[in-house]
């Protein structure tokens, strides 16, 4: 600083007036006493200066104080992560590794629609929702509902903060491609009246604006007005249908809703018409197919469900006798019988012919379409080879190949095939797709959708420790989601295993390897059990291994051990113990340890998936929904499971139930998890064990143990101690 003196004042100079700031000094305001550094990311060149200039790639907000750093635009955000869900996407993603600096950063997502064929990508339109919102989002996750089914979409999060506008540079973006799933179709939204009479009333209508498929029926559902509890259903493959049998003169509502493979989309709203009073000639639709009369009356529900057939107008019997063949296999589908809505897995045994369930279930391909390009794995049958299809009209995308080898005999093309007939019966994003068979010229092929990343637990040892938990829990939705998905059909995988889930360039993974007999036969991990059975041990629930009781819920303690491969990066189940050791071991009550760095809801949800009672074991429904509720709650994996009560050389002795004697009441109760019930056990007079042996069902309600699933795990451990009590094993 420099001290200027005006002219004449040379005398006495004593007065201090202002300073002057120096290049890379400013003042704000002409009266304040001193300058100050220009702050980080900006800069002056000249003495006096009033503000700093920003570097260039940096700027200042208007609102911003002379006195801040100059900022710029955040970085991209990583890591972004998708979950479909028929036509909603959940994304989630990290925020950018660079702020720019700024506290207000923000997220916008830009949606593209891609055409598969083309690959042109256009901006979505209106229809999408975003939950919470578009743009502004200040979480790291949003949800799109409404999107076109079976539909390519881009979405592009961008992070923005109070400075991105001034910037003319490229946007900083990550993007996810997805592609939605099938949906059900929207409601049919225009009916019209057709012919009249006194005892009719034909209806035409639309093809619903969005089909989301091929239309395989509608429903039409009609009563007289006002008299809705007793309805009429008619089922049609075309859009129009005439009711007849009506009273004249009366008003009837009609709602209509279609079906497609996703199932029925929504009913339509009513429309109401009215039969004629004067005699006109009833006409009769050849078009029309009614086939089900469901009726409600009022006082007493008499559900008289007819299922038949009326052929061309002829309404249907209520005995298979009087079906035509032609229906029957319809609806009696190869003797299992087909409910509108409701799909199940069709076992392909069950065909004389295995050659009809691969026909009836799998496209045939021409080999022509088909480019092999290398070989990229063995499977039992032959190599997997990864190539492209091109069929008529689409665009040319990579496909997994899967071959018979030469000399195969019939049985072995037969399960070969096999796996395709099952595969062609299932549509979900976390279930390998399949694209058809060649069965008509040799090689015998299985083409499926190309997973970039090949099969999870290669994949999870290659990339050891790369990925966020949130990353991993989202690999473990998807795999949820495909069981859930092949639960409901009925299906039971039997070797659920992370080297039986493949994972693609987005890290979706898909269930794969199903198979008839032959699934256990071909995995390198199956051993022959005492009883016969080839079954892997390490990933089997014990009363599968024990007496081959294969459900749901022994799919559900295999998926515990596929989190517990997943959270480990693809480390083997209990190591280098034998099969014999890790079933004795897991009939003791011991259990896998918690990973390392595994947050303790996942360990909990992994012991749970473990249970020794299956019905205790959760269902897959509620495994995703748990899932999703820790990905929507990210700070729910921060509690990892203590290190100290981590055992990593050991199996931890899991819900030590009369393993011994326990000392007291809150001992007994923390050693079965139940520890949050101490006090209420306290407080009631249950403070010895000897009182606690007599707690009935009863009396657990009444101390307010209301679910289910605590209720009984605490009398199931009293049932148990009871047992060993009379056996003279645990001294109460
Ligand atoms: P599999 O006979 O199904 O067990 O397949 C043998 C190996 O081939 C797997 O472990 C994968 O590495 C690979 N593979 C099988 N199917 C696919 C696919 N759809 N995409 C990519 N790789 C695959």
């Amino acid at each position: 600083e420099r001290v200027l003196v005006p002219r004449g004042w040379k005398k006495k100079p004593v007065v201090l007036l202002f300073t002057v700031c120096r290049p890379g000094f400013f003042k704000a305001s002409p009266h304040s006493p001193s300058c100050s550094k220009c702050p980080p990311h900006s800069y002056t060149l000249d003495e006096a200066s009033t503000s700093c200039l920003c570097e260039e790639h940096y700027f200042r907000r208007e609102s911003d104080p002379p006195t801040m750093a100059c900022t710029r635009p955040p970085s991209a955000p990583r890591s972004a992560i998708s979950n479909v869900n028929e036509t909603s996407v959940f994304l989630e993603w990290i925020p950018p590794a660079d702020t720019g600096g700024r506290k207000d950063v923000s997220y916008y997502i830009a949606c593209k629609k891609c055409n598969s064929h083309s690959g042109l990508c256009e901006a979505c339109g209106g229809h999408v929702r975003y939950l919470p919102q578009q743009t502004g989002l200040k979480n790291t996750s949003v949800m799109m509902v409404d999107l076109l089914a079976h539909t390519n979409y881009t979405f592009e999060i961008e992070a923005v903060n109070g400075v991105s506008d001034q910037n003319p540079g490229a946007r900083q973006f990550v993007s996810v491609n997805v592609t939605t799933n099938q949906a059900a179709p929207s409601p049919v939204s225009s009916v019209k009246k057709g012919k009249i009479t006194k005892n009719s009333i034909s209806l035409s209508w639309q093809e619903p604006d969005r089909p989301n498929g091929i239309i395989l029926e509608y429903e039409i559902k009609y009563f007289e007005k006002d008299q809705e509890t007793s309805y009429t259903i008619i089922k049609s493959k075309e859009t129009m249908i005439t009711a007849d049998g009506l009273k004249p003169g009366s008003a009837y509502v009609f709602q209509i809703r279609a079906r497609t493979a996703a199932g029925y989309g929504g009913f339509s709203r009513r429309f109401e018409f009215e039969t004629s009073p004067v005699s006109v000639a009833a006409s009769s639709d050849q078009s029309q197919i009614p086939i089900i009369v469901v009726s409600v009356t009022v006082g007493v529900i008499l559900l008289a469900v007819v299922i038949g057939f009326l052929l061309s107008g002829r309404r249907c019997g209520y005995s298979k006798a009087k079906q035509d063949p032609e229906e029957e296999k319809m609806h009696f589908h190869n003797g299992h019988i087909k409910l509108p809505g409701v799909r199940t897995y069709i076992d392909p045994h069950t065909y004389e012919d295995p050659n009809q369930a691969v026909h009836e279930f799998a496209k045939e391909i021409e080999a022509s379409c088909i480019t092999i390009e290398r070989v990229i794995g063995a499977g039992e049958f032959g190599e997997v080879c990864s190539g492209r299809l091109k069929l008529q009209g689409k665009r040319e995308f990579p496909v997994a190949i899967k071959t018979l080898k030469v000399g195969y005999t019939e049985k072995q093309r037969r399960d070969f095939l096999g796996e395709a007939s099952i595969m062609g019966q299932f549509d979900h994003p976390n279930i390998i797709h399949l694209e058809g068979v060649v069965t008509k010229s040799k090689p015998v092929m299985i083409v499926t959708e190309y997973m970039e990343n090949g099969s999870l637990d290669t994949f999870l040892k290659k990339n050891d420790g790369q990925f966020t938990v949130i990353q991993l829990v989202g690999m473990l939705r998807g795999i949820a989601s495909g069981m859930k998905y092949l639960s409901d059909m009925g299906y039971v995988h039997r070797d659920l295993a992370a080297r039986n889930i493949l994972i693609n360039s987005n890290l979706v993974c898909k269930v794969s390897d199903f198979g008839l007999s032959r699934v256990l036969e071909d995995d390198p991990e199956a051993a022959y059990t005492t009883r016969g059975g080839k079954i892997p041990i390490r990933w089997t629930a014990p009363e599968a291994i024990a007496f081959r009781k294969f459900t749901s819920a022994s799919d559900v303690w295999s998926y515990g051990i596929v989190m517990w491969e997943v959270m480990s990066y693809g480390e083997r189940p209990y190591w280098e113990m034998t099969n014999q050791d890790v079933i004795k071991a897991v009939e003791e009550g011991y259990r896998l340890p918690s990973p390392m760095d595994c947050p303790a809801a996942l360990y909990q949800l992994m012991l749970d998936c473990w249970q020794k009672d299956r019905n205790s074991r959760p269902k897959f429904d509620e495994i995703v929904s748990m899932l999703d509720k820790l990905i929507r709650n990210p700070s729910s994996l921060k509690t990892l499971v203590n290190a100290s009560s981590r055992v990593s050389n050991l199996l931890v002795e899991h819900s030590p139930v009369g393993s011994g004697a326990y000392r007291s009441v809150g001992e007994w109760l923390e050693a079965i998890k139940m520890g949050r019930y101490t006090e209420i056990f306290m407080e009631n007079g249950y403070s010895s064990m000897d009182a606690v042996a007599q707690v009935t069902l009863e009396d657990l309600r009444r101390l307010g143990v209301t679910l289910v699933g605590h209720q009984k795990k605490i009398m199931n451990s009293l049932q148990e101690m009871k047992v060993q009590l009379v056996n003279g094993m645990v001294p109460l």
